[in-house]
């Protein structure tokens, strides 16, 4: 009895392993179809100062799948990263969202004043073509390189230093900024704050989530909004789910912030009613 349950239990893991294999192969066709066929769609979400005015946004990737409807970024980059097609997904992103917020900015709805913030993966910093899309793509949109921050996490810097130091330099010379998304879930040394051409940390939401109630994560909120000061870094808050988030943030001396509690991402043209709806507040 007991070698027949082993043997099922082995078929139930085989047949397991399979169905996980097949859905990895037809996520990779569909990836691959979805280049193609155009099916990838950049969201915006709102960032904001103190009194809540908008001062950029960050582009979400969103891809909506024929036959599994939306699909997390954190489940189909990973995959587009092994097959190498995130260097033309991450192209299609900066021309797509460089391409919209010059429109905007043609609009008068988009202010020279706000950044539009890019995700750009370790892999996709690495590769050779990187400083070429952006530039491409600044060229093709006419959108001034002032108006676009770049957001890169802490990996990129533990990779090759060297390289990666070179190519921030590159990009802040075009007049691009950077900011190191996920601050603080990384395991990049201090030191690198100071020497690195960073412009800014965007705190991660793991440490923001909790914020009111743990005392740990209040300390380390606190803790990255007095250093990025002292150094003269700007500082984000991810994750800002509620206005005691907010509230409690202004307090520990934080001025921007992103989440929900402002807007979730939206695509381009709920995105522009939360803007005009926004001026409107502000001219009242
Ligand atoms: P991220 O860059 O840290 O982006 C922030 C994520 O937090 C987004 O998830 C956003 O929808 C979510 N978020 C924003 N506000 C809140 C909030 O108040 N509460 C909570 N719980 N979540 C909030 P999303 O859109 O699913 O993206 C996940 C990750 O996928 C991103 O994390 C980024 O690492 C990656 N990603 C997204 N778009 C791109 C892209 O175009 N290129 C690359 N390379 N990576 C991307
Ligand atoms: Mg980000
Ligand atoms: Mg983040
Ligand atoms: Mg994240």
């Amino acid at each position: 009895k007991a070698k027949e349950l082993g043997r099922n239990t082995c078929a139930f893991f085989q047949e397991d392993m399979q169905s996980t294999s097949d859905a990895r192969l037809q996520m990779e066709k569909s990836l691959h179809r979805a280049l193609k066929e155009d099916e990838f769609e950049v969201y915006y979400q709102p960032q904001n100062n103190d009194k809540g005015d908008i001062i950029g946004a960050e582009v979400l990737l969103r891809w909506k799948d024929h036959d599994r409807g939306f699909i997390s970024p954190m489940e189909f980059i990973p995959v587009a990263e092994e097959i190498g097609l995130i260097h033309d997904i991450g192209r299609i992103v900066l021309q797509k969202s460089t391409e919209q917020v010059a429109t905007w900015r043609q609009q008068g709805l988009w202010q020279d004043s706000w950044k539009i913030s890019i995700n750009v993966s370790p892999m996709q910093f690495a590769h050779a073509n990187l400083l070429d899309y952006v530039i491409e793509a600044l060229d093709k949109s006419g959108l001034p390189a002032e108006l676009v921050d770049i957001e890169i996490t802490e990996t990129v810097l533990m990779s090759d230093l060297d390289s990666a130091l070179a190519k921030m330099e590159q990009l802040r010379d075009l007049g691009i900024s950077l900011s190191v998304d996920d601050f603080g879930t990384g395991y990049s040394s201090l030191k690198y704050l100071k020497d690195l051409p960073i412009d800014r940390l965007k705190i991660d939401q793991s440490f923001v989530r909790d914020l009111i109630n743990d005392k740990d994560d209040y300390a380390i909120v606190l803790a990255v909004i007095a250093m990025a000061n002292a150094l003269s870094l700007n500082v984000l808050a991810e994750g800002v789910e509620t206005l005691e988030h907010f509230q409690q943030l202004q307090l520990m001396g934080c001025y921007s912030y992103q989440g929900y509690y402002f807007s979730r991402p939206v695509c381009a043209t709920e995105f522009e009613k939360y803007c005009k709806s926004h001026f409107e507040t502000e001219v009242i």
